[in-house]
């Protein structure tokens, strides 16, 4: 099973257990549940998610604003995933 790094705490997991989000080639940034999107994505835990907003994971991955409602709609799905 591979292993990712979680942007946010730097901690190394089993690839399934972290949750991809992904930067689509329209600008929209989505979860990638299959998580075999070709497009720049980070991989966070499901123990960062509730702090990522705080901590400004995306902004700093991304480099870019990320609006409030994103980061809602991102756990949401996250927790649809499983
Ligand atoms: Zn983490």
């Amino acid at each position: 099973m591979p292993i990712r790094m979680c942007a946010a705490c730097r901690g190394r997991f089993e690839k399934r257990e972290l949750i991809r989000i992904v930067e689509t080639a329209d600008g929209g940034i989505c979860v990638d549940k299959e998580q075999k999107a070709q497009c720049r994505g980070l991989y966070i835990c499901g123990g960062c998610l509730p702090d990522a907003q705080r901590k400004k994971v995306l902004e700093r991955s991304f480099r870019r604003r990320i609006e409030p409602e994103l980061y809602d709609r991102l756990r949401a799905e996250a927790v649809d995933n499983g």
